[in-house]
């Protein structure tokens, strides 16, 4: 697949020259751009790990581009193209996305050059004990400082081994649970983390469209449940969001872009069957509840209202970006349109989510397990019982006053204390709300800023500018 090779600058100076937009549009100074932009630390790493009876040396990194916050939090990324241009960029979106979502981490990535699915899982094991080991001696995986978490290629199990590794090497930190999130519940992890992130772009689209005059404006009518969408990458972020955007909200999902290619079916896709074949043989190729064809990039410039790129970034470049026909793009990958392309369908009219907001769900839900992980309590664990007496209380004086009987389903209801994933998620939509609330303010007030991209990053840029000024390190506002 095509990865942005019509593209005149790399992936880290396109979200560079998204900044640099952002802040020619609201007047920060120059320098202070410059002290936003510069990635604070990184470090690239060879290591050798024995695989049957052979070494072979692995590389990897951890960049930490914002630390005006610690801990600095990012996604660990495995994937046979990860680089250190790539990991930086993404540290970069991590730092603007933490501000945008007002959580008070730095922002930080880690890469290691690995296709994952060349390796057993003994063999995967033993590396990530080696890469943690090595990040862990030299302080790039602490609580306190740096704190990854999952992302690309990596999930709750590779997460599992390094929180192991971590408290086979620190036994004697009591926070250090909290070294990394994204773990197994049973190792410490949240409710509602694994699907945290989809469950995000979905709170996130549920918002756009409560603003009927944001809907209209890009193109769109009528709710979330009559949007056809297409949604490329059915891994752990796109399964998610197309299957809550499906089920929830009745949405229909007429096509999905896979390694190997794209199925369609304009009447609407199961996800969950489409996951299932996927898990089963590797690929799209043959699943019978729809058409497949190996040309799965074309894919993306289907009819649709909505595309929702779910995989890699750079996958609407400047080569592909004239021939995009969804009246929405919402970014629930990292950075999949590059600055190129983003210049081009703005252009075009063709309204963008981006992805500092809308994928932020997945740090929102690793704050709340680093938190709780640091409380050593679940939450909600003082005031359940207490909510559930006060709920109690509240209905025999509702009925005593009105004589009434309270339905059996509201009854329920009023007595349920909430637990754990009903806090989570409670947090979660509300901080999806909130941003994107902040972004159409500043889209609202501000007349240079006409483009829900260049205002988030307005937001973000503005929050840092403000932290590195009140530290010395930049200009007043
Ligand atoms: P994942 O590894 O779980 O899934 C990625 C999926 O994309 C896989 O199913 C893979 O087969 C597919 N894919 C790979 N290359 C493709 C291609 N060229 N065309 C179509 N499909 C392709 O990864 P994920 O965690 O879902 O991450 C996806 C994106 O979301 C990444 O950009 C990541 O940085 C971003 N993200 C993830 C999280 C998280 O919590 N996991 C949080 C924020 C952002």
């Amino acid at each position: 697949m095509d990865t942005g090779s019509h593209e005149s600058m790399s992936f880290r100076e396109g979200i560079d020259r998204m900044v640099d937009r952002a802040s020619l549009a609201i007047g920060l100074n120059p320098e202070t751009a410059k002290v936003i932009q510069a990635c604070n630390a990184v470090i690239q790493l060879k290591f050798p790990v024995g695989i049957d009876g052979n070494v072979e040396v692995f590389t990897g990194w951890w960049a930490i581009h914002s630390a005006h916050r610690l801990p600095a939090k990012g996604g660990l990324r495995f994937a046979p193209l990860v680089n250190q241009d790539e990991t930086e960029g993404l540290a970069a979106l991590m730092s603007y996305k933490c501000a945008i979502a007002d959580i008070p981490f730095g922002g930080a990535k880690g890469g290691l050059l690995i296709n994952p699915g060349d390796y057993t899982e003994d063999q995967l094991r033993k590396i990530v004990r080696q890469f943690t080991m090595e990040l862990a001696r030299r302080d790039f995986i602490n609580p306190a400082t740096n704190v990854p978490a999952p992302d690309f290629g990596t999930s709750s199990r590779e997460m599992a081994w390094i929180a192991d590794t971590y408290k086979a090497l620190f036994p004697d930190d009591v926070n250090r649970d909290a070294c990394v999130t994204g773990k197994p519940l049973n190792r410490g992890g949240v409710p509602g983390r694994t699907e945290a992130t989809g469950k995000g772009v979905q709170y996130a689209l549920q918002e756009f469209f409560r603003h009927a005059e944001r809907v209209a404006d890009a193109g769109l009518s009528d709710g979330l449940s009559s949007q056809r969408i297409v949604i490329q990458g059915l891994g752990n972020v796109g399964y998610h969001a197309a299957k809550y955007l499906a089920e929830e909200d009745g949405s229909t999902i007429i096509a999905i872009i896979e390694r190997d290619g794209v199925v369609v079916n304009e009447d609407g896709l199961n996800v969950h069957d489409v996951r299932q074949y996927l898990a089963e043989t590797g690929g799209l190729k043959g699943f019978p509840a729809g058409n497949y064809s190996a040309q799965g990039e074309q894919a993306l410039e289907m009819e649709c209202d909505i595309l929702i790129p779910a995989a890699l970034e750079s996958q609407v470049h400047a080569g592909n970006a004239m021939r995009i026909k969804a009246k929405l793009i919402v970014e629930a990958a990292n950075g999949p349109v590059t600055y190129q392309a983003d210049e081009i369908l703005r252009e075009r009219g063709i309204t963008i989510l981006p992805d500092i907001f809308v994928n932020a769900g997945g740090v929102t839900v690793s704050y709340f397990e680093w938190t709780r992980n640091l409380s050593h309590m679940r939450f909600g664990r003082l005031q359940r019982g207490l909510d559930e007496l006060r709920g109690m209380n509240y209905l025999a004086a509702l009925e005593s006053l009105t004589g009434k009987q309270t339905p059996e389903n509201l009854r329920r209801e009023i007595m349920r204390g909430a637990n754990e994933l009903d806090l989570i998620r409670s947090g979660l939509d509300d901080t999806m709300r909130m941003a994107f609330r902040d972004i159409v303010e500043m889209l609202r007030h501000h007349p240079n800023i006409s483009d829900y991209r260049t205002a988030a990053y307005a937001i973000a840029i503005n929050k840092m500018a403000q932290s590195y000024y009140e530290l010395g390190l930049a200009e007043p506002l």
